[in-house]
Protein backbone atom coordinates (compact mmCIF):
# COMPACT_ATOMS: atom_id res chain seq x y z
CA UNK A 1 0.00 0.00 0.00
CA UNK A 2 1.14 3.39 -0.78
CA UNK A 3 2.21 5.50 1.80
CA UNK A 4 1.34 9.63 1.48
CA UNK A 5 3.05 11.95 4.37
CA UNK A 6 0.52 14.99 4.66
CA UNK A 7 2.59 18.18 5.40
CA UNK A 8 -0.23 20.79 6.00
CA UNK A 9 -0.35 23.14 9.27
CA UNK A 10 -3.96 23.92 8.90
CA UNK A 11 -5.81 20.94 10.48
CA UNK A 12 -9.13 21.19 9.01
CA UNK A 13 -6.95 20.95 5.53
CA UNK A 14 -4.61 17.80 6.75
CA UNK A 15 -8.13 16.14 8.13
CA UNK A 16 -9.87 16.39 4.82
CA UNK A 17 -7.05 14.99 2.84
CA UNK A 18 -6.48 12.28 5.31
CA UNK A 19 -10.24 11.23 4.79
CA UNK A 20 -10.15 11.26 1.44
CA UNK A 21 -6.65 9.76 1.09
CA UNK A 22 -7.73 6.96 3.30
CA UNK A 23 -10.80 5.92 1.59
CA UNK A 24 -9.13 5.77 -1.78
CA UNK A 25 -6.86 3.18 0.00
CA UNK A 26 -3.81 4.94 1.23
CA UNK A 27 -2.11 5.16 4.21
CA UNK A 28 -1.26 8.37 5.48
CA UNK A 29 0.95 10.64 8.16
CA UNK A 30 0.10 13.64 9.32
CA UNK A 31 2.61 16.45 9.80
CA UNK A 32 2.02 20.06 10.75
CA UNK A 33 5.46 21.79 11.23
CA UNK A 34 8.05 21.91 8.76
CA UNK A 35 11.09 20.82 11.16
CA UNK A 36 9.00 17.84 11.97
CA UNK A 37 9.31 16.44 8.06
CA UNK A 38 12.87 14.93 7.79
CA UNK A 39 12.51 13.14 10.42
CA UNK A 40 9.16 11.45 9.71
CA UNK A 41 10.44 10.90 6.14
CA UNK A 42 14.08 9.65 7.61
CA UNK A 43 11.87 7.27 9.86
CA UNK A 44 9.69 5.63 7.35
CA UNK A 45 10.31 6.54 3.91
CA UNK A 46 6.75 7.81 2.58
CA UNK A 47 5.47 6.84 -1.25
CA UNK A 48 4.62 10.55 -2.04
CA UNK A 49 4.78 13.71 -0.50
CA UNK A 50 1.96 16.48 0.23
CA UNK A 51 3.61 19.48 0.81
CA UNK A 52 2.16 22.57 1.86
CA UNK A 53 3.71 26.03 0.86
CA UNK A 54 2.99 28.01 3.78
CA UNK A 55 4.72 25.96 7.09
CA UNK A 56 6.01 26.99 10.68
CA UNK A 57 10.01 26.36 10.76
CA UNK A 58 10.51 25.70 8.04
CA UNK A 59 8.94 26.56 4.65
CA UNK A 60 7.31 23.91 2.25
CA UNK A 61 9.78 25.54 -0.45
CA UNK A 62 13.26 25.02 1.50
CA UNK A 63 11.79 21.27 2.36
CA UNK A 64 11.50 20.29 -0.82
CA UNK A 65 15.32 21.43 -2.01
CA UNK A 66 16.16 20.05 1.33
CA UNK A 67 14.77 16.64 0.08
CA UNK A 68 15.61 16.91 -3.28
CA UNK A 69 19.47 17.34 -2.20
CA UNK A 70 19.35 14.61 -0.11
CA UNK A 71 20.45 11.11 -2.06
CA UNK A 72 18.33 8.76 -0.26
CA UNK A 73 15.25 11.02 -0.51
CA UNK A 74 15.38 12.76 -3.70
CA UNK A 75 12.87 10.37 -5.75
CA UNK A 76 9.99 10.50 -3.53
CA UNK A 77 7.76 12.44 -6.13
CA UNK A 78 6.27 15.83 -4.15
CA UNK A 79 3.14 17.65 -4.66
CA UNK A 80 3.09 21.36 -3.60
CA UNK A 81 -0.12 22.76 -1.79
CA UNK A 82 -0.69 26.32 -1.73
CA UNK A 83 -2.73 28.90 -1.84
CA UNK A 84 -0.64 31.16 -4.25
CA UNK A 85 -1.67 30.25 -8.05
CA UNK A 86 0.74 33.03 -9.76
CA UNK A 87 2.63 31.78 -12.61
CA UNK A 88 5.72 32.74 -10.90
CA UNK A 89 5.03 30.73 -7.62
CA UNK A 90 4.79 27.69 -9.56
CA UNK A 91 7.69 27.84 -11.56
CA UNK A 92 9.47 28.67 -8.05
CA UNK A 93 7.81 25.07 -6.62
CA UNK A 94 8.76 23.33 -9.64
CA UNK A 95 12.23 24.81 -10.05
CA UNK A 96 12.77 23.78 -6.52
CA UNK A 97 12.14 20.33 -7.34
CA UNK A 98 8.46 19.31 -6.99
CA UNK A 99 6.77 16.98 -9.10
CA UNK A 100 3.25 18.62 -9.06
CA UNK A 101 1.41 22.06 -8.23
CA UNK A 102 -1.90 22.30 -6.93
CA UNK A 103 -3.10 25.35 -6.09
CA UNK A 104 -5.76 25.90 -3.15
CA UNK A 105 -8.67 25.59 -2.98
CA UNK A 106 -8.42 21.95 -4.88
CA UNK A 107 -11.16 19.54 -5.73
CA UNK A 108 -10.55 16.29 -4.01
CA UNK A 109 -11.26 13.93 -7.10
CA UNK A 110 -8.16 15.83 -9.16
CA UNK A 111 -5.64 15.71 -6.46
CA UNK A 112 -6.18 11.92 -6.06
CA UNK A 113 -5.92 11.79 -10.27
CA UNK A 114 -2.57 14.25 -9.44
CA UNK A 115 -1.35 11.53 -6.41
CA UNK A 116 -2.03 8.53 -9.19
CA UNK A 117 -0.22 10.36 -11.97
CA UNK A 118 2.94 11.06 -9.93
CA UNK A 119 2.81 7.41 -8.04
CA UNK A 120 2.50 6.13 -11.69
CA UNK A 121 5.80 8.36 -13.01
CA UNK A 122 7.82 7.17 -9.79
CA UNK A 123 6.99 3.24 -10.42
CA UNK A 124 4.74 2.89 -7.52
CA UNK A 125 1.62 2.37 -9.12
CA UNK A 126 0.66 -1.71 -8.53
CA UNK A 127 0.33 -0.97 -5.03
CA UNK A 128 -0.91 2.29 -5.18
CA UNK A 129 -4.19 2.17 -6.37
CA UNK A 130 -7.24 0.89 -5.86
CA UNK A 131 -7.79 -2.56 -7.96
CA UNK A 132 -11.22 -2.77 -9.19
CA UNK A 133 -13.82 0.24 -10.19
CA UNK A 134 -17.00 -0.58 -11.65
CA UNK A 135 -19.60 1.86 -13.21
CA UNK A 136 -23.18 -0.02 -14.46
CA UNK A 137 -21.80 -3.04 -16.34
CA UNK A 138 -18.10 -1.86 -16.76
CA UNK A 139 -15.84 -3.02 -15.17
CA UNK A 140 -11.99 -1.77 -15.07
CA UNK A 141 -9.62 -3.86 -13.18
CA UNK A 142 -6.29 -1.35 -12.89
CA UNK A 143 -3.96 -4.07 -12.00
CA UNK A 144 -4.28 -6.00 -14.43
CA UNK A 145 -5.29 -3.71 -17.03
CA UNK A 146 -8.52 -5.02 -18.42
CA UNK A 147 -11.52 -3.92 -18.84
CA UNK A 148 -15.04 -5.47 -19.24
CA UNK A 149 -18.59 -4.60 -20.00
CA UNK A 150 -20.57 -7.33 -18.42
CA UNK A 151 -19.07 -10.61 -19.78
CA UNK A 152 -17.24 -8.93 -22.86
CA UNK A 153 -13.72 -8.11 -22.65
CA UNK A 154 -12.86 -4.34 -24.27
CA UNK A 155 -9.76 -4.03 -25.45
CA UNK A 156 -8.52 -0.81 -25.30
CA UNK A 157 -5.21 1.64 -26.34
CA UNK A 158 -3.33 2.36 -23.17
CA UNK A 159 -3.96 5.71 -23.63
CA UNK A 160 -8.28 5.27 -23.65
CA UNK A 161 -7.23 2.73 -20.81
CA UNK A 162 -6.36 5.74 -18.57
CA UNK A 163 -9.18 8.49 -19.96
CA UNK A 164 -11.30 5.80 -18.27
CA UNK A 165 -9.90 5.27 -15.36
CA UNK A 166 -9.97 8.76 -14.62
CA UNK A 167 -13.86 8.63 -15.65
CA UNK A 168 -14.74 5.96 -13.46
CA UNK A 169 -12.62 6.71 -10.61
CA UNK A 170 -14.95 9.84 -10.50
CA UNK A 171 -18.23 8.71 -11.61
CA UNK A 172 -20.65 11.59 -12.83
CA UNK A 173 -17.57 14.42 -12.54
CA UNK A 174 -17.03 16.39 -15.09
CA UNK A 175 -13.63 17.03 -16.12
CA UNK A 176 -12.50 19.92 -18.61
CA UNK A 177 -10.27 18.25 -21.39
CA UNK A 178 -7.53 19.71 -19.52
CA UNK A 179 -8.03 18.07 -16.67
CA UNK A 180 -7.77 14.93 -18.65
CA UNK A 181 -4.71 16.11 -20.67
CA UNK A 182 -3.11 16.91 -17.17
CA UNK A 183 -3.93 13.53 -15.77
CA UNK A 184 -3.56 11.35 -18.54
CA UNK A 185 -0.75 12.69 -20.47
CA UNK A 186 0.96 14.77 -17.36
CA UNK A 187 1.87 18.21 -17.11
CA UNK A 188 5.23 18.32 -18.86
CA UNK A 189 4.20 17.05 -22.31
CA UNK A 190 2.29 19.52 -24.83
CA UNK A 191 -0.75 17.72 -26.17
CA UNK A 192 -3.21 19.59 -28.25
CA UNK A 193 -6.78 19.24 -26.16
CA UNK A 194 -8.96 18.14 -29.49
CA UNK A 195 -6.55 14.94 -29.26
CA UNK A 196 -8.49 14.23 -26.05
CA UNK A 197 -11.42 14.43 -28.34
CA UNK A 198 -9.88 11.69 -30.66
CA UNK A 199 -8.90 9.42 -27.67
CA UNK A 200 -12.79 9.51 -26.42
CA UNK A 201 -14.06 8.77 -29.69
CA UNK A 202 -12.28 5.48 -29.66
CA UNK A 203 -12.86 4.86 -26.00
CA UNK A 204 -16.53 5.06 -27.13
CA UNK A 205 -16.67 2.97 -30.18
CA UNK A 206 -14.89 0.56 -28.03
CA UNK A 207 -17.66 0.14 -24.82
CA UNK A 208 -20.61 1.09 -26.69
CA UNK A 209 -20.01 -2.08 -28.83
CA UNK A 210 -21.84 -4.10 -25.82
CA UNK A 211 -23.93 -1.59 -24.48
CA UNK A 212 -25.65 2.31 -24.20
CA UNK A 213 -23.01 4.80 -23.68
CA UNK A 214 -22.50 6.03 -20.43
CA UNK A 215 -20.24 8.69 -21.70
CA UNK A 216 -21.48 12.13 -21.85
CA UNK A 217 -20.16 15.33 -23.54
CA UNK A 218 -20.69 18.16 -22.27
CA UNK A 219 -20.70 21.31 -24.57
CA UNK A 220 -17.74 23.01 -24.65
CA UNK A 221 -16.88 21.68 -21.29
CA UNK A 222 -15.26 18.31 -21.00
CA UNK A 223 -16.48 14.71 -20.64
CA UNK A 224 -18.22 12.80 -17.43
CA UNK A 225 -18.90 9.21 -16.66
CA UNK A 226 -22.92 8.82 -16.20
CA UNK A 227 -26.06 7.78 -17.53
CA UNK A 228 -27.22 10.75 -18.77
CA UNK A 229 -28.32 10.85 -22.24
CA UNK A 230 -25.04 11.44 -24.71
CA UNK A 231 -25.57 14.94 -25.75
CA UNK A 232 -23.10 15.23 -28.60
CA1 LIG B 1 -0.14 26.38 5.62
Amino acid sequence: MAKILIVEDEQAISVLLKYNLEKAGYETVCVAQGNKVLPAVEKDTPSLILLDWMLPEISGLELCKIIRNNPDLKNIPIIMLTAKGQEEDKITGLSAGADDYVTKPFSIPELLARIQTNLRRAGNVASAIKKEYVFRDIVLKSNEKKVFRGENYIQLGPTEFRILQLLISNPTQVFSRDEVLKTVWGNSIYVEPRTVDVHIRRLRKALNEFGPDYIRTIRSTGYSLDDHQAEE
